[in-house]
């Protein structure tokens, strides 16, 4: 049921198809945002840094080549339009930049881009438990390669691959969430979060040459600091992270997400830690539009 925006119209759910030979289903390059729509205390529903994730999926298609046939102002309304039109609240959108079926083979400068947005009910990611209690990771076999590719500012389909992988690596050896390593062995990102270690007060999270350069992260450099606490980027070791006194994941989907354990080490007392608790807290009032944006 509802309505998607593909293509500058809206859409019944179930019209909005593609082709088989959709070039970006074969080849896998596109790019997406995942973003989050909030009901806040005073506007209604509201969508949480609506043009830092327009921007990045701007710059997302800058590097990947790709030419939007729409302006950054027109995704934002379109973002708005989906979020109404649906009567959604507490919601997850998906805009999307795909290449259409013109053509095969690699070749990819003569194809349509298509865009579009959907959205839906997606209340939590992982469950209220999680949040509270935190959850098990697993450093993944799988490594992020953003150096490689130059891929941190960019959100696009193919990055996900080893995301998948870790992600069912780790569900397999009954964790919840994956850890991956970069090239060299130092601690990149979730499969779809990034990462931040508390040690002492001060809060670490690797630098933007293996992770996505997220917008929770960002949000999270913004609530520390209100909160007096130093945050620092840099290379991080997997037994450091074993050591810290706590650790996070943070994303548009995840929120922020308390770790308990890794590779069946507990961090810290094995359960959400001040800090996390504060940060998650303050977080939580930032989207729904308790705190100064
Ligand atoms: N890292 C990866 C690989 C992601 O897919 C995401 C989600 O978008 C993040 C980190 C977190 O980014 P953000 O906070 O912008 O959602």
């Amino acid at each position: 049921d509802g309505v998607i925006w593909l293509d500058g119209e809206l859409v019944p759910w179930r019209d909005a198809r593609v082709h088989v030979l959709t070039h970006t289903l074969h080849y896998g390059m596109g790019v997406f945002e995942g973003v989050r729509a909030y009901e806040t205390a005073e506007d209604g529903t509201c969508i949480f840094r609506l043009q830092e994730h327009t921007d990045r999926l701007f710059r997302s298609a800058h590097i990947m080549r790709m030419k939007l046939p729409y302006d950054k102002a027109a995704l934002n309304e379109a973002q708005k339009c989906v979020v109404r039109e649906n009567n959604l609240h507490e919601s997850y959108l998906r805009p999307m930049a795909f290449y259409g079926s013109e053509g095969m083979g690699l070749r990819a400068d003569n194809l349509r881009v298509h865009v579009m947005v959907a959205a839906w009910n997606w209340p939590s990611y992982m469950s209220p438990e999680a949040r509270d209690m935190g959850i098990k990771v697993r450093t993944s076999s799988y490594t992020r390669h953003h150096v490689n590719i130059s891929m941190c500012k960019a959100k696009a389909n193919g990055h996900y691959i080893n995301s998948l992988l870790a992600l069912q690596e780790a569900l397999d050896s009954g964790c919840e969430e994956a850890l991956l390593l970069d090239n060299e062995g130092y601690v990149a990102e979730g499969s779809g979060e990034n990462v931040f270690v508390v040690r002492d007060g001060v809060i670490y999270t690797p630098e933007l040459t293996s992770c996505l350069d997220g917008i929770t992260r960002n949000t999270i450099f913004a609530l520390a600091s209100e909160c007096g606490y130093p945050v620092r980027e840099k290379r991080i070791t997997r037994d450091e992270v074993y050591v810290a006194d706590e650790v996070f994941f943070t994303g548009t989907a995840a929120e922020v997400l308390p770790i308990r354990e890794l590779d069946g080490r507990m961090i810290g007392e094995g359960k959400r830690g001040p800090i996390t608790t504060e940060l998650q807290g303050l977080y939580f009032d930032a989207v729904k539009g308790r705190l100064p944006q």
